[in-house]
């Protein structure tokens, strides 16, 4: 199959679809390669490492967009790539539909077949595709919220491992789920004084007997917030409800409570965020004070680390890329309902009921 990688055109993304490794990877089976003159540059990839794997590199991503039957990418298409995306093509890429009835409409006006990472599925109901950003994140939060908590950016001058003779610093963690599981490694790490909150009981048992004794758990309801969201140098909002707003569960009051310098990091930001005093940040300029509380609210912060990120995504979206280039979408898709999950539009219709439920489209 002739596979394609344009360069990402979104503001500030520095990610890319494929890596020279999985580039190497698609051209060991067979397939033939096109990637876009600097695609790679946001994680130091270069074009010589990307031709030695096999590829071939084109000057445009409208090469890619005429000649590719498949088209591998990391974020939505913007509006000039949906223009030339075609009936018979394959899109293979972050697409998150609901939302965006501008660009379902014209995926659907394309006639493209568009597999989407984000409802590709994993035993047990998981989201295997959007597990690595999550772990990103909660891994990030704590380094984050570790540089907020200085005293140069406004935090409260805590170390968080603290040293010999004083205390380390508390770090509340309010979700157990991928983020805050993988925040609380990070935190622990540090040699933090770590507590996890979670309301499922399966999920206090899971991290508890992870941690052991590096880390406390405790159920999450609004009095035993208020009590620990009071006495912690720096809160994560780890929490999801799936396909629901993140609740609001630290309110105004327990901010106002909080020490000052304390500092809150909303990784549930790109679902409306978890503290009634969150609004989305930038990279840009991530923080922001409210009643002296340091409020870190990137809604992506897995852009920051674009390398990490972009070989933590290939590690889970190349065997699928392999299958439907090695199988045809059509055969790939029937044999496998995990990668099923994935199709949202195809010739001209939404197929992802989610999304035609939300946009008002017939299945
Ligand atoms: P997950 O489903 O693995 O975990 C969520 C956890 O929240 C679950 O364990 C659940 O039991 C718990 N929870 C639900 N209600 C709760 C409550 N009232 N009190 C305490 N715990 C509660 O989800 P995840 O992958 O860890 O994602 C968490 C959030 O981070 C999501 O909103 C996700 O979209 C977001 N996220 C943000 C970024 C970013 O860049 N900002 C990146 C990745 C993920």
């Amino acid at each position: 199959m002739l596979i394609g990688c344009p360069k990402e055109i979104k503001n500030r993304e520095y990610r890319v679809g494929l890596t020279p490794e999985s580039v190497r990877e698609l051209v060991r089976h067979g397939h033939q390669l096109w990637v876009e003159t600097g695609a790679g540059m946001g994680i130091g990839a270069r074009d010589d490492q990307y031709l030695a794997a096999g590829a071939t590199i084109v000057d445009t991503a409208a090469e890619i967009f005429r000649e590719c039957e498949m088209v591998v990418k990391v974020k939505e298409p913007q509006a000039e790539e949906r223009a030339q995306l075609h009936a018979g093509q394959i899109l293979y890429t972050y697409l998150h539909l609901a939302p965006d009835p501008e660009q379902t409409a014209d995926l659907v006006n394309s006639g493209v077949t568009a597999i989407a990472y984000e409802t590709v599925t994993g035993p047990g109901g998981t989201l295997p595709l959007l597990k690595p950003m999550s772990q990103v994140a909660g891994r990030m939060s704590i380094q984050a919220g570790a540089t907020a908590l200085e005293k140069v950016h406004g935090g409260r001058g805590v170390l968080l491992g603290g040293v010999p003779g004083v205390m380390p610093g508390k770090v509340l963690v309010i979700g157990g789920g991928v983020v805050g599981f993988n925040a609380a490694q990070m935190a622990t790490g540090l040699g933090a004084d770590v507590t996890i909150m979670d309301r499922s009981p399966d999920v206090l048992e899971r991290v508890g007997t992870h941690f052991e004794s590096r880390a406390k758990t405790r159920f999450s309801n609004h009095a035993n917030l208020e009590e620990a969201v009071a006495e912690a140098d720096l809160v994560i909002g780890a929490v999801l409800i799936p396909g629901a707003a993140a609740p609001k569960l630290v309110t105004e009051d327990m901010v106002r409570s909080m020490k000052s310098g304390a500092v809150l990091v909303d990784v549930a930001i790109d679902q409306g965020g978890c503290f009634e005093t969150s609004r989305a940040t930038t990279h840009d300029d991530p923080t922001y004070v409210v009643d002296g509380v340091v409020h870190y609210c990137v809604a992506n912060m897995p852009g920051a680390v674009a390398r990490t990120s972009t070989y933590a995504l290939n590690n889970v979206t190349l065997p699928h890329a392999l299958q439907i280039a090695g199988l045809g979408w059509r055969t790939a898709l029937r044999t496998d309902p995990h990668l099923a999950a994935g199709l949202n539009v195809h010739d001209g219709h939404v197929v992802y009921p989610a999304v035609a439920h939300e946009l008002g489209y017939k299945l």
